[in-house]
């Protein structure tokens, strides 16, 4: 055939995170005791309580379409949190529920851009955002920051990075993959700018429950009527409740964005899945305990690792304080030995690590950091444990 296909979707890269995983996959079934720090999921089951309402919903009947946006009940029930635990206003006419954080996302640009309008993405970035950008027709923007910075994004950067033709900028707090959190002060100076510059900010908050020692999850919407307006907050199930395969993200903005995103999916997708909303409500209406058992399994694996990491050779980190990754810098193995072979890019060093020492890890070029690998503490500790010994038995054989 010599018709060309389309341009946008051939732009498009493919997830390497996913491949990472499916390769860990594939090793397994061939009887390999390989150690994952891929995984971008939680590792436990969905809470019982949270199955019994699906399971619920299935007799009762609850197997129709339900309005496009989602349900009314689900909507209170997000209205209801967004107020209780980030402070914000949402009414249910504001709220837009989707299949998954990502499906949010993509409404989200969707609603925004018109053709060449750029979107500012702070590096390291998690590697969906710059292709749903693209395929929504925008210009993604990459600002890149430092380990000084611990990886976040300063005010005057942003300030900089604005031109006449920037539609929104990409805040994601608890952050994928540095494990970062924005404090107050940080947030309200890149409020500022964004009010004083007149763009959007697409405030991912998917890791919002995620959140460990004395620090607290801050809501960039929450200071203000103008950085209000200017703000899509967005968040989900999948991460706080170990729900990734039920695909419920959602988000809150104002009245008129809400429509438009309604509308896009009215016509893309329909509702989501009718069970996986009632799922939904009883997570977020009922009772939490068990988000705080895995919260507290997070946080042991994550200060039993941030230590490992910083006993080990050419590698360093910094403390991580949400989500569930460790984002280490390993540019001093780069160009290092390894047994007659020259370590030249991370993707080396996994390929060596899956291959040799049966651990996968994730090579962050993708992420917009090309001298630093994520680990994600999403597995159990002993897993975590064996594959610490490996990576470390690994560092102290380069030369
Ligand atoms: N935002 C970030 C920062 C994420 O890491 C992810 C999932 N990896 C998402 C959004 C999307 O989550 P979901 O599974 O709900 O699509």
């Amino acid at each position: 055939m010599s018709l060309e296909l389309s341009r946008k979707a051939a732009a498009v890269k493919p997830s390497s995170t996913l491949a990472i995983t499916a390769k860990a996959k594939e090793l397994r079934a061939q009887g390999k005791d390989v150690v994952g720090f891929g995984a971008g999921e939680p590792d436990f089951n969905t809470p019982e309580n949270i199955c019994d309402a699906a399971i619920q919903a299935i007799h009762d009947g609850f197997t129709k379409y339900t309005p496009a946006s989602g349900t009314n009940e689900l909507k209170e029930a997000v209205s209801k949190k967004f107020k209780s635990f980030n402070g914000l206003d949402y009414a249910p006419d504001q709220i837009v529920i989707s299949n998954g954080g990502k499906h949010s996302l993509t409404n989200i640009f969707t609603a925004l851009i018109n053709p060449g309008d750029e979107v500012i993405i702070p590096a390291p970035f998690w590697l969906s955002y710059p292709e749903i950008v693209k395929l929504a027709g925008g210009v993604p923007v990459i600002v890149k920051t430092t380990k000084e910075q611990s990886y976040k994004l300063q005010a005057e950067d942003l300030k900089k990075a604005i031109t006449d033709k920037t539609k929104a900028v990409v805040l994601n707090t608890p952050n994928n993959p540095t494990g970062m959190l924005y404090t107050e002060q940080e947030l309200r100076a890149i409020a500022d700018v964004v009010v004083e510059s007149d763009i959007y900010v697409v405030a991912d908050e998917m890791y919002e429950n995620l959140v460990y020692g004395d620090q607290k999850h801050i809501s960039i919407a929450s200071f203000g009527k103008e950085i209000y307006d200017r703000t899509i907050t967005c968040s989900g199930l999948a991460k706080s409740y170990a729900m990734t395969g039920w695909r419920i993200g959602y988000t809150g903005s104002s009245k008129e964005i809400a429509k438009m995103m309604s509308s896009v999916q009215s016509h893309q997708t329909s509702n989501p899945n009718s069970i996986a909303q009632k799922a939904a409500v009883e997570a977020l209406n009922g009772p939490q305990d068990s988000v705080a058992t895995m919260h507290a399994e997070f946080d042991k694996r994550r200060q039993y690792m941030y230590k490992r990491i910083c006993e080990m050779p050419h590698v360093s980190t910094i403390e991580p304080m949400g989500a569930f990754y460790v984002f280490v810098d390993v540019s001093d193995v780069l160009g290092k030995d390894y047994k007659g072979q020259k370590i030249e890019d991370t993707s080396k060093m996994a390929e060596i690590l899956i291959e040799e020492y049966n651990v996968a890890v994730v090579p962050c070029a993708d992420f917009g950091f090309a001298d630093h690998i994520r680990l994600s503490y999403a597995i159990s500790l002993e897993q975590i444990e064996k594959g610490l010994d490996r990576i470390e038995t690994f560092l102290k054989e380069l030369k």
